[in-house]
């Protein structure tokens, strides 16, 4: 009984740190990617790529949170599946898009 239990044991010892580290890094992965955007967003970036629709300023994994979506007919609950009322643009193109709003509205969201 107290063999078997050892047995267990150490099974459950060699297994677990070869299962953790994976599955620590997908979720680290998963974290990263996953920052708290709406799905729109994700996308909107799937269909239209990661480049500012203005400025033509390619974008990558680093650094894709300067690359919002604009909602081209400012309504921001219009959300096609075709992705035909949004525009990838980065942050500052997008200011110069609102300049007579403020982002705050969008960020918040
Ligand atoms: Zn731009
Ligand atoms: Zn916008």
């Amino acid at each position: 009984m107290q063999n078997k239990r050892y047995g267990r044991d150490l099974k459950r010892r060699t297994k677990k740190p070869s299962d953790d580290r994976p599955v620590a890094e997908i979720i680290k992965e998963l974290k990263q990617s996953n920052a708290p955007t709406s799905d729109y967003r994700e996308q909107s970036l799937r269909i239209h790529g990661m480049i500012c629709a203005k400025c033509g300023r390619e974008f990558d994994f680093k650094n894709r949170k300067l690359l919002t979506v604009h909602h081209k007919d400012g309504n921001h609950h219009n959300n096609p599946q075709d992705g035909s009322n949004w525009e990838n643009l980065c942050v500052y193109c997008h200011e110069d898009e609102h300049s007579r709003f403020t982002l705050g509205d969008y960020f918040n969201k």
